[in-house]
Parts: C-alpha cells; sequence; structure tokens
C-alpha cells in the first residue's frame, strides 16, 4: 500500500478511505495495482454511470482532446451547442435552459442563487435527511448537523421539514416571517441511505409550490439520469420541478454539472450575476453528449430497470435469509440494504473478496452500479454480497 501512504502524505484525511489502489477500470469492474479485479458496486460514488471507460466516452474525449480542450461560455462553440440540443431531447418537458458547471455543489449554488433572484425571497425549505454538497450555499441546505456544526453561521432563513410533516410544511411556507421562496428536495435521498419519499409527498409539494409561487428545485445529481430506472427519479411521482440540478455521472466521469430550469428563471438574471471558467468546455460537453448517446441509443436506462430490479429481488432475498438486515430499499440501480449494525468490515471484507460498496451513515450499504451491469454481474454481485453478510453473521454471532 505504498502509494495510499504517499497519497495521505499530501492530501491528509479528509476523504474517508478504502484500503485499495485502484489504476484501470471498464465497464463494471475495476482492477487494482497487483492486477486484482474488483465489482464495481460504488460506481465511483454514482459517477461510473455509464460504466468505467464507456466506449463511447473514450472515443469522445480522445477525439475532441486534439482539436479543443478550453473554451470560455464567452464565445461559441459547436461541441456546447450539439450537448445542449442532445440534452433538451431527454429534459423534463418545461425545463428548457441550462447553466454549465463542474460538479454537484455548484450546481445547487446556481439553482439557490436563481431561485433567489427570481422569487425575490431569502427563505429555504429543506428536508430533514437531505443531502445537496459541502459549500457554504449548499451546505445551508444539507441536514447532516456532523458537516454543518463547524461552519456555522451558514445562511439564515433555511428550515428543515421531515417527510411526515405535509401540514407543517403548509405551516411554515404560510408564514410570512419565513419568507419562503424556494424547496429544495432530493426525489429519493441517497447520502442518507436511500429514502424513499411517502406515495404523495413529491405532488403535494409540487402542488404546494405551484399555488404559492414557490420554486421547487430537484437535486437529481445522484438520482438522475437513468439511475433510478427511468431517466429521472421524479417521473416515479409524475412530478415535474422548477429547477433540477444534475452533475456526477452526466459526462461519463468528466467533471460537469448543469443546473437545469424554466426559461423564465434563467431570463430573469443579469450579466454578470453568476458565472463559472470551466462552464460549458468542449472537453466536458464532447463527453456529456456520449453519456447522453450511451443512456438512449445503448438502452441504459431500461437496463437500469430490469437489471435493477433483479439486483432487488436478489438482495429480498437475503434480507429472508440474514436477520442482521433490517431493510432493502431503492429503485433502479440505486439501491440500500439497512443493516441492524455498522458496516465497516462488511466494506473491508469486500474489498478482499472483490466487491466494491458504498456506506451512508454507519448502517447502511448502498449500491451505485454502472447502469452497464449485465446479469451475470449482478448475480456475481448478489454471491459475494451473500458470503459478505454470512461472514459478518459470524462475527457477531460466532
Ligand atoms: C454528490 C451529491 C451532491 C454534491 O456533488 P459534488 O460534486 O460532490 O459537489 C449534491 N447532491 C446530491 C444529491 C449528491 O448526491
Amino acid at each position: 500500500m505504498q502509494s495510499v501512504e504517499t497519497e495521505e502524505s499530501y492530501v491528509g484525511s479528509i476523504f474517508q478511505r478504502f484500503p485499495v489502489n485502484i489504476v484501470k477500470g471498464k465497464g463494471c469492474k475495476v482492477w487494482d495495482t497487483r492486477d486484482k479485479e474488483y465489482l464495481d458496486c460504488m460506481g465511483g460514488y454514482g459517477v461510473a454511470l455509464v460504466g468505467h471507460c464507456n466506449d463511447r466516452v473514450v472515443k469522445a474525449i480522445t477525439e475532441q482532446a486534439q482539436n479543443l480542450i478550453t473554451c470560455h461560455m464567452s464565445v461559441y462553440n459547436e461541441v456546447r451547442f450539439s450537448f445542449l440540443k442532445k440534452f433538451n431531447n431527454i429534459s423534463p418537458r418545461n425545463l428548457q435552459k441550462s447553466f454549465f458547471t463542474n460538479s454537484g455543489t455548484e450546481s445547487v449554488e446556481a439553482a439557490l442563487k436563481f431561485a433567489r433572484k427570481f422569487t425575490g425571497k431569502s427563505g429555504i425549505l429543506a428536508l430533514n435527511g437531505g443531502y445537496h454538497g459541502k459549500t457554504f450555499g449548499s451546505l445551508s441546505v444539507t441536514y447532516n448537523e456532523k458537516y454543518r456544526k463547524s461552519f456555522l453561521p451558514l445562511l439564515p432563513d433555511v428550515k428543515f421539514v421531515s417527510y411526515s410533516e405535509a401540514e407543517t410544511i403548509f405551516e411554515i411556507i404560510n408564514n410570512p416571517e419565513n419568507n419562503i421562496g424556494t424547496v429544495i428536495i432530493e426525489p429519493i435521498q441517497g447520502e442518507t441511505g436511500i429514502i424513499m419519499p411517502p406515495p404523495n409527498f413529491l405532488k403535494t409539494v409540487r402542488e404546494t409550490c405551484t399555488n404559492n409561487d414557490l420554486i421547487l428545485i430537484f437535486d437529481e445529481i445522484q438520482s438522475g439520469l437513468g439511475r433510478t430506472g427511468k431517466m429521472w427519479a421524479g417521473q416515479h411521482w409524475e412530478v415535474e420541478p422548477d429547477i433540477m440540478c444534475l452533475a456526477k455521472g452526466i459526462a461519463g466521469g468528466v467533471p460537469m454539472g448543469l443546473t437545469v430550469m424554466r426559461p423564465k428563471i434563467l431570463e430573469c438574471l443579469k450579466v454578470g450575476e453568476h458565472s463559472s471558467t470551466f462552464a460549458g468546455n468542449p472537453l466536458a460537453c464532447a463527453a456529456g453528449s456520449a453519456t447522453i448517446d450511451a443512456l438512449t441509443d445503448d438502452g441504459l436506462v431500461t437496463n437500469s430497470e430490469k437489471i435493477g430490479k433483479i439486483f432487488k429481488n436478489g438482495l429480498l432475498d437475503l434480507k429472508e435469509k440474514y436477520k442482521i438486515i433490517r431493510d432493502v430499499r431503492g429503485l433502479g440501480m440505486m439501491l440500500g440494504v439497512e443493516m441492524r449494525f455498522d458496516v465497516k468490515d462488511i466494506l473491508l471484507d469486500g474489498i478482499k473478496n472483490g466487491i466494491l460498496l458504498l456506506y451512508s451513515g454507519r448502517n447502511i450499504l448502498r449500491l451505485l452500479p454502472p447502469l452497464v451491469m449485465n446479469e451475470a454481474e449482478v448475480n456475481e454481485s448478489l454471491r459475494l454480497i451473500d458470503i459478505l453478510i454470512r461472514n459478518e453473521e459470524k462475527r457477531r454471532f460466532g
């Protein structure tokens, strides 16, 4: 583990890290320095959406790198234009204008600023358990106290509510003192442990926002682009937001984010009121176009639904088999397995056994496999997870 130690001495220990040194990836698999193969159910934290080194993405980046790598938004570019046209074909119907960013948190920052400008109101309603990033604005609407507490004060007018408090939401919005203009929600909460909203929740919130002229932001950074078996997680409840935040897998692994919105929201901003130097650079746009092609032309959204069902059913079978599994939930390739105990040993055992898994909190296994996963790879993942959970049960109960 020579290079882990070396890296640590330069980057410190801000990231929770796993003792594995990855050098190569293809599809659902990655390899370490000793050429050991791993099934990647961590999926690069959801970034390896269309698979590691997706052929379309590799080709697009390789060709684009030879033509033009940087091109500021202050000039026009055909590669960017063609990405925008392609994205428009998959975008929710009323969300026809976009602001380019370079990461998830930046997409949220843009959304919060644009909503503020449009509504003229500083109050924001966010959800208990919501995760939107760690820069000051997005951190202000992120719930977890662990991330917030050392950085107070954050944005002042944020109110948090839980899913079960649909009436409280009403009260908060109707109280003029709160000056609420914006509601921000992850349609399915990722970071917090694949938490699904109650059946009518998103529809009720949508109606409330429409009736009160509030901007509804969906953070689909993790749940979007086919992850849940539909292009957008909001579609499972037939709800369309006013602004949608994207990042993670949108450019096949190249850093890129997008804040997509109703045209009238973007149109209320004046020149210079928001910007980003790397925004809409041709390398990311070429990779983004290739990613959309992979999602649509290679049928990855359909695959996510089909394979995700098989994966979830397999996990539900494991829940019947092992009492240390408390719950299995999620849609498509966004799955969570809630355990009765800390999952740290399971993750480390996974590395030993050739499978990378992600965690949420202390006791939830999170699975964000690439959407290119096939049935054989799902079955192999399930076989390995079965072994890991059996080992954990032995460790706990002998
Ligand atoms: C990952 C994530 C973010 C933050 O994205 P970064 O690129 O790490 O800033 C925000 N919201 C959700 C839902 C995410 O999953």
